[in-house]
């Protein structure tokens, strides 16, 4: 198979490599632009399309608030923390120690560099992409966890200025993880028909979830600790739980402890499972459809793409 350009993108002729579902999904769709892609091993060429996809969600009647931190991706409000995985540490070290070798066989006086320059330089441009790759896929599979197991989910609206303007934090894994999650977190919330939320983030962690009164504390203040109410637990549970409520104020729902009284979210189970009677009779249409783009989803939402 091959894709020519015929237009002012002067690259002419492609070969085009892709599986047999997206080779089939290709010639059967109305394919309204394509996007051609360059990364380090090779090109890529992304097909966009209109689709439908919605699927039909299981209610588990749980809710959950999501602290995102530094040092794991959340943590949520009965201290269930997601850390991130060795193997992004360990890919983190080898980067590391190739740029050190790229920065070896750099030679500023010579004007064509060398070609072991090149070829770390190549080197590393894989590594980056592949570590690229392996962050985002498990961003996409936390997200995917979190709305399977939960109905109502609420986050922070962490904006990217936001974390710019503290320079601690600004360079950092997490923040390109944690724009993936969320993101993925509204595109899962909006496929399954379930309540994606996201909360200001402001005195999150300060606030004190069982009395209200505000903590004032550092970054390296581990625990919250109120002097009104005496209550003292992790920082980061208390954030999460104040997300919580903030999100379910927003649903004009109101949150109990489950710790203490069991699961209180019967009235948003109720209204949830009112809006997936709505969605049945376009779901079981739309599935068999659905199920075939999502296989070949690279990149953004609705957008398939094959190897080129
Ligand atoms: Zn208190």
């Amino acid at each position: 198979m091959s894709i020519a350009f015929s237009d002012g993108f002067n690259i002419g002729t492609l070969s085009l490599y892709c599986n047999f579902e997206t080779r089939e999904d290709l010639f059967r769709l109305k394919i309204n632009r394509v996007r051609v892609v360059k990364r380090a091993d090779g090109y890529y060429a992304q097909f966009c399309f209109d689709t439908d996809r919605s699927e039909q969600g299981e209610y588990t009647g749980n809710v959950i608030g999501l602290d995102l931190g530094l040092k794991y991706l959340y943590k949520d409000q009965n201290d269930n923390a997601v850390v991130y995985p060795q193997y992004l540490r360990k890919s983190e070290k080898r980067l590391k120690k190739l740029q050190k070798r790229l920065g070896r066989k750099f030679n500023k006086d010579k004007k064509p560099q060398s070609n072991n320059y090149h070829r770390t330089r190549k080197r590393l441009s894989v590594l980056h992409l592949k570590i690229q790759r392996q962050r985002k896929d498990w961003a996409i599979k936390q997200a995917r966890c979190v709305v399977h197991f939960s109905d109502v989910i609420v986050d922070e609206d962490l904006k990217v200025c936001n974390l710019v303007k503290n320079h601690h934090l600004a360079k950092s894994i997490s923040d390109v993880s944690w724009y993936q999650f969320t993101t993925w977190l509204d595109y899962y919330g909006k496929i399954w028909n379930k309540a994606v939320v996201s909360v200001s983030p402001n005195y999150t962690s300060q606030d004190c979830s069982n009395c209200g009164h505000r903590v004032k504390k550092s970054l390296s203040t581990r625990t919250h600790s109120c002097s009104v109410c005496q209550t003292e637990i992790c920082r980061d549970k208390n954030a999460a739980i104040n997300i919580l409520k903030k999100g379910m104020s927003i649903l004009g729902m109101e949150w109990q402890n489950s710790e203490k009284r069991g699961l209180g979210v019967s009235p948003s189970k109720a209204i949830f499972q009112d809006s997936t009677f709505g969605q049945k009779e376009s779901a079981s249409t739309e599935e068999k459809h659905g199920e075939k783009t999502a296989s070949a989803i690279e990149g953004k939402p609705n957008i398939v793409s094959g190897f080129l």
